[in-house]
């Protein structure tokens, strides 16, 4: 069986939800657990899930430095290019500009959609569900940032862009002289940021931690 939760009031036992046993079927509670414990079945000793009580701090701490990274990523300029004497820098809004001015106005939309917008989008939602629940409060509009999350996260690429950057600077070097810039790194970095942030949202156990506010808001 789960073990018990460390909040077992009982309120909190009328709202847990069910689990079933991916290897035997069994129909078991699914309860909070403390810090680094695990839930098994209690008929076949199959690992259900284990404690994500850190998880949602990670979580929180990833989306908040992606945030930073970020605005370095979008306020300096990604590569230098230099040939015949000239030398260019750009910013990633500045090359989606350019993209437009050069009449390719679908190619920028995609380029700011993508490595713009959505992941702003994506790590806003998670802040603004995370800072709330780590101060102990319920955010408000939960259910509508949860949806806008789970609406951007396939259109999130940063890691597309990356892969079509790099390509374009090998190939271009053969031309001109092209230098990577700060904001270059910190794309690199902000992807691995924003990645590790969605990979420590546990949406199940974001749910089971909001129940547990409620409740314990509901009993004070
Ligand atoms: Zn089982």
């Amino acid at each position: 069986m789960p073990s018990p939760g460390a909040h077992s009031s009982p309120v909190s036992e009328t709202i847990h939800s069910l689990i079933v046993c991916n290897q035997c079927d069994l129909l078991l509670q699914v309860t909070l657990l403390e810090r680094g414990g695990k839930a098994s079945c209690g008929r076949c000793g199959n690992v259900l899930y284990r404690s994500q009580a850190d998880g949602l701090r990670r979580s929180l701490i990833f989306a908040l430095t992606s945030a930073v990274l970020f605005l370095v990523a979008n306020a300096f300029p990604i590569v230098t290019i230099s040939s015949n004497g000239l030398t260019n820098s750009t910013t990633l809004i500045e090359a989606a500009y350019r993209l437009i001015r050069d009449g390719l106005p679908s190619i920028a939309m995609l380029v700011f959609v993508t490595t713009f917008l959505m992941p702003l989008l994506e790590m806003m939602a998670l802040i603004f569900l995370l800072l709330p629940v780590s101060l102990g409060r319920t955010p408000p509009g939960l259910s509508i940032a949860l949806r806008l999350m789970h609406f951007v996260k396939p259109w999130a690429m940063i890691e597309v862009f990356m892969m079509g950057l790099l390509v374009t600077i090998t190939k271009l070097n053969a031309f001109a002289s092209v230098s990577p810039d700060i904001a270059l790194g910190a794309f690199v970095l902000l992807m691995l940021s924003l990645t590790l942030a969605v990979v420590n949202f546990d949406p199940h156990y974001f749910w089971k931690h909001i129940a547990t506010l409620q409740e314990n808001k509901v009993a004070r």
